[in-house]
């Protein structure tokens, strides 16, 4: 065994250094030599050690004044052993120190879960289904199929072949984590990366277990049955909260985004929580006024058209829209626009009865104006009537 370096030296401090001095010199040789720092760099671990034990003892009113006085002898128990495994690192504030490297280093990041080897919630799945409109307005059930990942139960998890285990990865010695240095204009500068060898795990798998290759994990086709509010439109999303894919160390499953694909209505078309539809009506219905009938979400309804409706005419079936997804019993109303049919296909009895119909109506040029008339309440339309000149 070689002789032990004086930890003064090892320091680079005065003995007479106070406190602050030897911390202030550790944190240096530390940041310096730092196993992170220097993955697989085996002197500047030995020295990190040195370092650290050297510190161990300078740092502690009482072991430094027993080392004052015995030097190395005080420490090893008339073993010739010691050394660094044994030592009691209890009194020294090593935590204080590595907080300031790594604080500065990784900007606090290690210690607020960013660590690649710490749990972590799984990813989320997006899928979609296709809703038809009233399935949307009304609620529904859907069956969805998804590939979920379960643990392997032949490795349970760990991806190691039976009878084998896991092992720690040399490259970032169980961190997940390495720290290369690049040299740049300003100095060097120290860059954290996930490790390339164990894609952050941590871990290596030297036996891979045949039924999973290694990723702890087998793919399962699984049923759910999704349910999707009264009111779901198009774009929305039904949550499903822990049945994405399995977290890491122990943090939680993702979620599965179920997306509501609405398909468009032959006859009616929605904007948020209204209906909007076109409904013909005859001439005669138009001019006399009389029932139609309306196809609304709920069913037809019968609608009574007042005498002398113009075409294009919208009216309002309130709460005959589509339901809140707060509140089921609010709903939104259904627009309708009526509009005149112009007939195109007539037998020879109608174009005779519409024929008399204009020669008795004089101008078929200002029908518009005559029905303006009747409905501010002058029911017989003059005869004879001059015509205006446009
Ligand atoms: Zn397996
Ligand atoms: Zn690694």
């Amino acid at each position: 065994m070689a002789e032990k370096r004086d930890y003064y030296e090892v320091l680079g401090v005065d003995k007479n250094a106070d406190e602050a001095a030897i911390k202030k010199a550790y944190r240096v040789l530390a940041k310096k030599y730092h196993p992170d720092m220097n993955p697989g760099d085996e002197a500047a671990a030995e020295k990190f050690k040195e370092a650290s034990e050297a510190y161990a003892v300078l740092s502690d009113a009482d072991k430094r004044r027993q080392y004052d006085q015995y030097g190395h002898a005080a420490f090893d128990g008339g073993a010739g052993g010691g050394g660094f495994g044994g030592f009691d690192f209890s009194g020294a504030d090593f935590g204080d120190i590595f907080g300031d490297i790594f604080g500065d280093l990784f900007g606090g990041g290690r210690r607020s879960g960013g660590r690649s080897n710490g749990p972590m919630k799984g990813a989320n799945l997006r899928t979609s289904v296709r809703l038809t409109f009233e399935e949307a307005v009304k609620g529904c059930k859907k069956e969805i199929e998804l590939n979920v990942k379960e643990e392997c139960k032949t490795c349970k998890g760990s991806g190691a072949a039976p009878g084998s285990t896991p092992e720690k990865c040399p490259k970032c010695g169980g961190k997940g984590q390495v720290i290369f240095t690049q040299q740049s204009f300003f100095g060097q500068v120290r860059n954290v990366q996930t490790c390339p060898e164990c894609g952050g795990s941590g871990k290596v798998i030297k036996n891979k277990c045949p039924d999973c290759r290694g990723t702890g994990y087998t793919s399962i086709r699984k049923r759910y049955e999704v349910e999707f509010p009264a009111g779901v439109d198009n774009g929305q999303c039904k949550r499903m909260t822990g049945l994405g894919e399995p977290g890491q160390n122990g943090g939680p499953r993702g979620d599965v985004l179920v997306e509501a694909v609405v398909s468009d209505h032959p006859t009616f078309q929605r904007q948020d929580m209204d209906i909007f539809s076109t409904v013909p009506m005859s001439y005669a219905v138009a001019a006399l006024g009389g029932d139609i009938i309306i196809d609304t979400i709920d069913g037809p309804v019968v609608y009574g058209v007042k005498a002398g409706t113009p075409t294009d005419t919208r009216i309002r079936l309130r709460g005959k829209g589509v339901p809140s997804l707060r509140n089921k019993d609010i709903r939104g109303d259904h627009y309708v626009t009526l509009v005149v049919q112009v007939p195109t296909k007539l037998n020879s009895e109608a174009k005779d009865l519409l024929k008399k119909f204009d020669e008795i109506t004089i101008d078929s040029l200002h029908a518009a104006e005559r029905f303006a008339d009747s409905k501010n309440g002058d029911e017989a339309p003059k005869k004879g009537r001059k015509k205006k000149l446009f």
